[in-house]
């Protein structure tokens, strides 16, 4: 019967698992040919997309490659490719799949001959294992950049995995979520204007604001916050694939607006108002103007200046500019 060859993919960092792989074919130490070495400038850059992409494009196990701890060129690539790493084997155990499939493994330039031992450790592991089950099983299309490719796979595999039996004690940076104090937020939108992932968008509901945090697009930048003038902004490393099963990837804060007292219309998000009132107050100035929006404002100023005038009750011409071209006149009471 043929024997089983697997085909073994590893991302290996170039300062020192492929100067060690590059070693051994030096010294002529001979490692089985099912390994097929991919460089990377540092395991730190091995994202979770390119291990799940190996597997679905036919690898029956995978490695990362990375320098020995705290030795790490790059100062933590390593500990950071260890963090998504275990994760992943977690996710592997979770859907009944040997997480031996996956590992990582440090490394010096100077250890060629440890490299040749690994290489044939590993095939002989894999080979015991046979094919495996994910070869071709999720492959999708993916078109809308890599964290949507992310969200697509991570969802598929959440849907067959055990979310139960994950343990997400370790954080896995770039994943974050905002949690906003709308007893502060002044609606300024800053937050939505520098968020350069599209994770955070402001909107102006009928009866208030709505400030909506997608969950899988958040990389925990920390911009927002950053910019946030009433400091009322955090953002905390979350990883959690239990929201992709449950469907909650936004998470929803809605800001209170003040109404107009006269048409009812919402205008003002209600702490900035409450800013503007103080400001004023030190001023010794009333905010009374506030009570109504734009433009009612307007109209009950008109009002004052036509009683004045001893027009007050008759139909009065506003102007009104609904688009840029095209100026458009009306009677009003
Ligand atoms: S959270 Fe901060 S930055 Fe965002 S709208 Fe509120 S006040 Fe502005
Ligand atoms: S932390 Fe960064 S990615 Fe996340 S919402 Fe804030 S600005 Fe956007």
């Amino acid at each position: 019967m043929k024997r089983f060859e697997p085909v073994i993919v590893g991302f290996v960092c170039n300062e020192c698992v492929y100067a060690a792989a590059d070693l051994a074919g030096t010294t002529r130490l001979s490692y089985p040919s099912n390994i097929r070495l991919i460089r990377v400038p540092c395991s730190g850059q091995v994202d979770m997309t390119h291990i799940l992409r190996a597997f679905e494009n036919g690898a029956d196990g995978v490695f990362v490659g990375g320098c020995l701890k705290e030795q790490c060129h790059y100062v933590d690539g390593n500990v950071k490719a260890e963090k998504r790493i275990h994760f992943l084997r977690e996710t592997l155990k979770a859907m009944g799949i040997k997480e031996e499939r996956l590992g990582i493994h440090f490394m010096s330039a100077s250890m060629g001959r440890e490299f040749a031992n690994f290489a044939q450790e590993l095939t002989s592991t894999i080979r015991k294992l046979g094919p495996s089950p994910l070869k071709g099983k999720t492959k999708t299309i993916h078109q809308n950049g890599k964290r949507a490719m992310l969200r697509d796979m991570l969802l598929s595999m959440a849907k067959k995995a055990d979310v139960s039996k994950i343990d997400f004690s370790v954080v896995i940076e770039g994943f974050g979520e905002t949690e906003i104090d709308k007893n502060k937020c002044i609606g300024c939108g800053a937050c939505d204007y520098v968020c350069k992932d599209g994770a955070m968008a402001v909107e102006v509901k009928k009866d208030g604001l709505l400030i909506k945090n997608t969950y899988w697009k958040c990389t925990a930048c920390r911009m927002c916050s950053d910019v946030c003038p009433k400091e009322c902004l955090e953002v905390k490393d979350v990883f959690d694939l239990s929201r992709f099963l449950g469907g909650k990837e936004e998470i929803k804060t809605e800001v209170g607006m003040t109404q107009c007292e006269n048409c009812g219309k919402s205008f003002l998000p209600l702490m900035l108002a409450q800013d503007i009132e103080r400001f004023l107050s030190t001023k010794d100035r009333t905010g009374e103007f506030l009570d109504h929006c734009p433009k009612c404002r307007k109209l009950d100023q008109a009002d004052r200046i036509r009683r004045t005038q001893g027009l007050a009750g008759k139909p009065m011409r506003v102007k009104s500019q609904k688009s840029s071209k095209r100026l458009t006149t009306k009677w009003v009471k």
